[in-house]
């Protein structure tokens, strides 16, 4: 397979925050696509797989053959990124699950908040993606509650990990595609290699509406 030719990135499209991510993407001048098949994951530099439900997705990779497809491609140098639910299928340790993908040295908590109705709103500085604090949504998110000697924390918070990253694999338990900031979604795209890295760019999307029910609203 090959990787990382197109400068294209790719976001899983079989349940969850799909949309989203991919308009991020196209907001930061990013080509995007969605992927449903293995054969959709051929020249890409990067994938997201975004939040929804875990279980529900492990299910659909194994049914569509992405699961192994994925592994493929990421041995062969694709970089992943996971946000909530994409977060817990690459975590190498699930507490009182079986891990998904076992990629990043990780533990995680799933659903460690409580219910649906535990989600949240916070604003944090996350310095090496942002100079600015950023909006994050928490939708009954995991908590990261161990880091491996592999991985940098990006953002710890109180008594868990929200943010952190290895070379190739970035995972947020908050969803970022879910608010008008694009500083996540720059940051990953320069991780894959195809933005600048010293490009500038809007933190904010200027025509962002809160369509969606789920996003993210200071008025909320
Ligand atoms: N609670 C979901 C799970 O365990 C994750 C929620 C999300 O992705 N926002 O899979």
């Amino acid at each position: 397979m090959i990787v990382g030719g197109s400068g294209v990135l790719g976001v899983l499209d079989l349940q969850g925050g799909v949309q989203e991510h991919l308009e991020h993407l196209r907001r930061v001048g990013v080509a995007a696509r969605p992927v449903k098949s293995a054969a959709g994951l051929e020249g890409l530099a990067g994938l997201i797989i975004p939040g929804g439900e875990s279980t529900c997705l492990s299910r659909l990779l194994r049914l569509f053959g992405l699961d192994e497809a994925i592994k493929r491609a990421y041995a062969a140098g694709l970089k992943l990124w996971g946000t909530c639910a994409g977060a817990i299928l690459l975590a190498s340790e699930n507490v009182g699950e079986t891990p998904f993908f076992g990629l990043i040295d990780i533990a995680v908590d799933r659903n460690a908040f409580g219910s649906q109705l535990d989600s949240f709103n916070r604003e944090m500085l996350v310095s090496a993606v942002a100079k600015e604090p950023i909006p994050l949504t928490f939708i009954r998110a995991p908590k990261i509650v161990r880091a491996g000697e592999s991985v940098q924390v990006l953002l710890q918070l109180d008594d868990y990990i929200a943010a952190a990253e290895n070379e190739r694999i970035l995972v947020t338990v908050f969803h970022p595609e879910l608010t008008p900031n694009l500083a996540f979604h720059r940051y990953f795209a320069r991780k894959c290699g195809v933005l600048p890295v010293n490009g500038d760019g809007a933190a904010l999307d200027p025509n962002w509406t809160p369509q969606s029910w789920m996003r993210f609203s200071h008025h909320v």
